[in-house]
């Protein structure tokens, strides 16, 4: 009898496989770039999918996740760069999942037609050298290295790649991508501080303000000469005014310099002479390599190379930031003809350009996270002839952001709001210490951030109310967006300077 019955469920359930309904199919999510916005959105897809109805398959050309928000720190001290680093093999477990998969690859070809991708996956193998090489008759064993292609489907896929910046802060973007390689570059970077007696850091954003508060910290009473220099009129220049006197009092107190409104050039290396320069003017977007080919390679941006994202976070060949005139001269739908919205492909994080053009952060991945995961599912699971709801993007994403300058100091930046002092410094430390528990897979600690997160967006969503606009930490204080005057002027301000410019030639 049970026998029967088990025949009676195996038939049945290949039955209603072969008719297992579009909608109820498992979806295989592809996501491109396992650091901040590509954990998060794994987090919460598993957080959503009560039906297991998504397989994820999770890719990263690195071997490890690196915490990379304060990682300059690792410049200075010893045990910085094991507690805050961690192989993706290991962080996998995090997930508590078997529908999780990582893989490290890079991506190098996205494909909308066929809905694949192409990465490349580091391959080492061990081969005798025997009949190859013979070193006084003898042969040996030699390790050799190279890549194989593999195409992965995707049914959506969402690439969170990130920029890439220059060493120290992150390795090259085609150098070894094992944590031991990285680690080493790191010695050595750390051998060079020691030995220079000058140091100069270009670029006053964010990361190279947090990169001499580090190295003063930890050079303190070394006799060094420390200094920073940026082409702007103040350090910090994308931040509240405050902000930028809370950083250079705080340099110049400890004996740093400051050049603003200074350009890096071989004059300038010559005429200061600082021994060791590190380069922090920012991000770059992987130029080299582009894996966005076709008619993909129309949706990044020409000077960021960023990748353009609609409302509901979809890639698309439309700049967000550009208004859009829907009508062409002959009254054609210009939209209709030439836009290009790839629906089943989003972008998150540093690598994506919004509407919003919102200074890259952790606080806005936490945002479009929400809209990503809320159109996957929605899309995912619709039915004939029911209508897609699908999320927008929020008017306005609250900016929050922590500056470390040592280990004594620090600038927390709320919207417009500014506050200095050492709680800055142990509120950034908390943080990385509560990531780094969470994704080493403490249960108590996955608690902690799963209340730290419902209290954040509280704190955030009360901070957006009317009745609180008046208060500098007020959201709408965090609108980056110059309105569509200000841009009709600047548009007018560039072409006057243009034809300046090519008046001046022709006088040449
Ligand atoms: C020094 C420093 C301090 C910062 N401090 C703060 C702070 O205090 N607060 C804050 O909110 N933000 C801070 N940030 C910004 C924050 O770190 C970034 O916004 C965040 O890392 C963006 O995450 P992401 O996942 O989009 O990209 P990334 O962190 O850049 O990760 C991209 C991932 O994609 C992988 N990848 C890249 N190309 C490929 C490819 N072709 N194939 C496969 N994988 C690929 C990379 O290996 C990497 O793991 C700081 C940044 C820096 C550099």
């Amino acid at each position: 009898m049970s026998e029967y019955l088990q025949y009676i469920g195996i038939v049945g359930k290949y039955i209603l496989g072969k008719r297992e309904p579009n909608h109820l199919k498992k979806k295989k999510i592809v996501i491109v770039g396992a650091s901040f916005a590509g954990i998060h959105l794994t987090q919460k897809l598993l957080q959503q999918d009560k039906e297991e109805f998504f397989e994820i398959l999770l890719i990263d050309k690195n071997e490890y996740f690196e915490f990379m928000c304060t990682n300059t720190k690792s410049l200075v001290d010893e045990t910085y760069f094991d507690r805050t680093t961690l192989k993706f093999t290991k962080l996998r477990e995090s997930f508590r999942s078997s529908n999780v998969i990582f893989k490290r690859g890079k991506l190098v070809r996205v494909s909308d037609k066929s809905q694949t991708i192409d990465i490349e996956v580091p391959q080492e193998q061990n081969i005798s050298t025997q009949n190859i090489l013979e070193v006084n008759g003898k042969s040996g064993q030699a390790n050799i290295n190279y890549s194989k292609v593999q195409h992965i489907q995707y049914d959506f896929l969402v690439i969170c790649t990130g920029f890439s910046y220059s060493q120290p802060i992150r390795g090259p973007y085609d150098g070894k991508t094992d944590l031991l390689s990285r680690k080493e570059s790191l010695t050595n970077t750390k051998e060079q501080i020691d030995k220079a007696k000058s140091i100069l850091i270009v670029g006053g954003g964010p990361n190279g303000v947090e990169m001499l508060g580090n190295l003063m910290q930890g050079l303190q009473g070394k006799g060094k000469k420390l200094g920073i220099m940026t082409r702007a009129p103040r350090l910090l220049q994308t931040m509240p005014q405050q902000a930028s006197k809370i950083a250079e009092d705080h340099i110049k107190s400890q004996g740093g310099f400051v050049y603003v409104n200074t350009e890096y050039n071989e004059e300038i290396r010559a005429e200061l002479n600082y021994e060791l320069v590190f380069e922090c003017t920012g991000y770059n977007f992987d130029h080299t390599k582009n894996y966005m080919q076709g008619e993909l390679a129309y949706c990044l941006d020409s000077q960021t190379r960023q990748i353009y994202v609609n409302e509901y976070m979809m890639v698309t060949n439309l700049n967000p930031l550009e208004e859009q005139s829907t009508f062409d001269q002959n009254g054609n739908d210009k939209q209709r003809t030439q836009s290009k919205v790839f629906n089943n492909i989003f972008s998150l994080g540093d690598v994506c350009l919004t509407r919003l053009n919102e200074e890259k952060s952790i606080v806005p991945i936490y945002y479009y996270t929400d809209v990503i995961v809320a159109n996957i599912m929605s899309m995912s699971k619709k039915q004939d002839g029911n209508q897609q709801k699908l999320k927008t993007v929020p008017e306005v994403i609250p900016r929050f952001y922590v500056i470390p300058l040592g280990s004594e100091n620090g600038i927390l930046i709320w919207n417009d709001f500014v506050l200095s002092g050492k709680q800055n410094v142990l509120l950034k430390n908390m943080i990385e210490k509560l990531t780094m528990g969470q994704l080493n897979n403490s249960r108590i600690i996955d608690g902690i951030m799963k209340v730290k997160d419902i209290s954040q967006s509280a704190m955030f969503w009360l901070f957006s109310i009317r009745p609180l606009q008046c208060l500098p930490c007020h959201e709408r204080r965090a609108k980056r967006r110059s309105n569509p005057e200000e841009r009709k002027a600047i548009k007018q301000k560039i072409k006057e300077l243009e034809s300046i410019q090519t008046q001046i030639k022709k006088n040449l």
